[in-house]
């Protein structure tokens, strides 16, 4: 890990949308390690910012789920901080603040898209990245007059212009040299329709004033990645040193994830009565482990490691 004279802080931000399961697991506990190895603090935060996917008594167990495994971190939810509140749904003042700056620079547009004018631009060519559909811009290039047409029918998103000539490069702790070139996936939305503050923007808003300085996360962040920077750098923050580890495959092959069901913590240790040891132990032997091809690859799910 490179040192910059600064205190080394890394974190843990689940969204509580399901239990915790083998897969958030293993890179919660590589994340600790990274940090704990190197003296750093740790901060818990909960990114619970979809009202409708995130439910409270989720959030509320998580941090026990975490405990249990024999985690434990500085700053958090259930122990405080300097850096309170660490539930995103209670930081909406801090990223209006930030918004508000990247409006006066002139980087925000509001997006009067429907979503089958998105699907529309998806099955275009080269239409579809690993983010999701590719923004076209078509909103990027309306006049001041066709907004205000648009703004009578329809509440817009906003979103975040990117920079078309611009090239990202970072080290990644795992994945190495790492380059993305153009717009990575075209403009993107920072605050939805419905009010809600998109994740890119308050994983950034929030790493900065929590003075995170290493995220280590699933692989399937890695194209968020090009994003952030762009946020970063409109800012005038520097970025943390990331680090993008192998994501858990269950039995059929595909990622493990909490909308397929995979098997929760909570369930290992009361149905199967599974101790935290033996996991710590499964993860250290975990072979099924799957990551995106790097964009500069071409794109796509489906490598094993
Ligand atoms: N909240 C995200 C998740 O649960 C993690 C975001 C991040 O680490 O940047 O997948």
């Amino acid at each position: 890990m490179a040192s910059s004279g600064k205190a080394i802080r890394g974190r843990f931000a689940p969204t509580p949308s399901g239990r915790l399961h083998l897969g958030n697991a293993m890179t919660a506990l590589l994340a600790w390690l990274q940090i704990r190895s190197a003296g750093g603090e740790i901060v818990l935060r909960l990114e619970d910012l979809d009202r409708q996917r995130c439910k409270p008594e989720l959030a509320s167990q998580l941090p026990g789920e975490l405990k249990w495994l024999g985690l434990d971190w500085d700053e958090g939810p259930d122990v405080g901080g300097p850096h309170a509140p660490y539930e995103q749904s209670r930081r909406t003042a801090q990223y209006e603040r930030i918004l508000d700056e990247l409006q006066r620079q002139g980087r925000l547009y509001p997006c009067y898209c429907s979503r089958a004018d998105l699907q529309a631009a998806a099955s275009a060519p080269h239409g579809l990245d690993a983010e999701g559909p590719a923004y076209p811009g078509t909103c990027r290039k309306l006049t001041a007059l066709e907004r205000t047409e648009r703004a009578l029918r329809k509440t817009p998103s906003l979103r975040f212009a990117m920079n078309e000539e611009a090239t990202y490069r970072f080290h990644d702790g795992i994945a190495g040299e790492t380059t993305f070139a153009g717009a990575s996936g075209g403009d993107f939305v920072v605050r939805r329709a419905d009010g809600i503050v998109a994740y890119q923007l308050a994983v950034v808003a929030d790493d900065i004033e929590m003075e995170i300085t290493d995220v280590l996360r699933g692989w399937d962040l890695l194209d968020s990645t090009p994003r952030q920077l762009a946020l970063y750098e409109a800012l005038g923050s520097p970025p943390p040193r990331f680090a993008h580890s192998p994501l858990l495959l269950g039995g059929d092959g595909s990622r493990l994830s909490k909308r397929h069901g995979a098997v929760s913590l909570t369930e290992l240790r009361d149905r199967f009565g599974v101790r935290p040891e033996r996991l710590l132990g499964f993860f250290g032997m975990a072979r099924r482990a799957v990551r995106p091809n790097r964009r500069d690859e071409g794109c796509g799910l489906g490598r094993r490691l």
